[in-house]
């Protein structure tokens, strides 16, 4: 088997290591808070290749940059009012905003948009690389392309560490689930791109404006305006089928010791008492925790070679949105091979 890397803790020797690695052109595994990222310098175009090439990204699927502030970003794009509340009110965090772009952003790394896409992570060692250098960090998911989002070091290393010299290990991600992205090239008109752990209503609340509902579908005009927003996407190996929300009967087919269909529920149903097969992602319900547990649930299945995932729909309120977005995404790959 081809040597795998290390997963790094994330201690003074090992930061200052993944920093000069960045520098040296090279692409580190390394925690956000949403989950974990693949990162390069992002002006530099060798850098920038090396991480569609690792994840096996196409050249179609922009990056997101990635700043310790605002004011970092600033020589960079072309700002604007609403880009300017929304950062104060949630940055560093999990909130990707597009904005128009200037020259000092290579196309190779918006796609060829003239807009990009940036972030400021709250991550404590995202920031801590990010002060030991002096450019940014254009960081997709560091997955391969098209499976679902790495939430643990080791999802990193099982699945890229051989392709990469380095992974920061910062505990499990916090939110579990890729940010929110805000469309802000006419600032009159915001549009969420992305579902995510900021909600729509928080954003509305602090621009004090109606945003346009996120339009979805692969083939419409909105969407080729954001290439990558794939409707398969984040697909496990294992079939997903989705279930209305509160769906929760048992399946008899859960109840085999060997079944290799699970059934994934929102919470722990009040009919459970030893059956195999049987997942819940929070004790209570909470949609932060099954946000939090999601990806790693999956992976852990898709690890014990599960045929079949029947999974509960979340609420569709605040988070509940990101979560029923990205679930429908992993079942699209059911839809596109039957
Ligand atoms: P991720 O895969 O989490 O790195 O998210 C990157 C996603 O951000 C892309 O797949 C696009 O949907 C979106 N995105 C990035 N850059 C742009 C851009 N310049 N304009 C519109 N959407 C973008
Ligand atoms: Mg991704």
């Amino acid at each position: 088997m081809a040597h795998l890397s290390k997963v790094l803790e994330a201690n003074r020797s090992n930061l200052d290591h993944c920093a000069q690695l960045l520098r040296n052109g090279d692409v580190v595994g390394m925690p956000t808070e949403t989950v974990y990222g693949l990162a390069g310098n992002a002006l530099d175009l060798n850098s920038v290749r090396k991480i569609f090439e690792v994840k096996g990204r196409p050249l179609i699927d922009p990056l997101i940059v990635h700043f310790s502030n605002l004011e970092a970003a600033e020589p960079h794009i072309e700002s604007n009012d609403c880009v300017r509340r929304l950062a104060e009110a949630f940055w560093p965090g999990p909130l990707t905003m597009v904005v128009p772009k200037k020259n000092s952003i290579a196309d190779i790394v918006t796609a060829g948009l003239p807009s990009v896409a940036i972030r400021v992570p709250r991550h404590p060692v995202f920031r801590q690389i990010l002060e030991r250098i002096d450019f940014p960090l254009a960081a997709p998911s560091a997955n391969p392309f098209g499976y679902v989002s790495p939430t643990l070091a080791k999802h990193v290393q099982q699945t890229l560490g051989s392709r990469i010299k380095a992974i920061l290990d910062g505990g499990p991600s916090e939110l579990g689930l890729e940010s929110t992205i805000i469309d802000l090239r006419n600032p009159e008109q915001p549009v969420i791109l992305r579902h995510g752990p900021i909600t729509e209503s928080q954003i509305s609340e602090v621009l004090q404006m109606q945003l346009t509902r996120h339009v979805d579908q692969a083939n419409n005009e909105a969407a080729q305006s954001a290439p990558g927003l794939l409707t398969k996407h984040y697909s496990p190996k294992a079939k997903v089928r989705l279930l209305p929300h509160g769906d929760t009967r048992p399946r008899s087919e859960h109840t085999e010791p060997n079944a290799s269909t699970t059934l994934v529920l929102n919470q722990k149903p009040s009919w459970y008492t030893t059956q195999h097969n049987i997942f819940w992602l929070s004790e209570s319900g909470d949609l932060s925790e099954i946000a939090h547990n999601l990806f790693e649930l999956i992976q852990r299945l898709d690890q014990q070679d599960v045929q079949q995932i029947l999974i509960e729909q979340a609420p569709e309120q605040g988070i509940g949105q990101a979560i029923n977005d990205r679930l429908r995404r992993a079942a699209a790959k059911l839809e596109a091979i039957d």
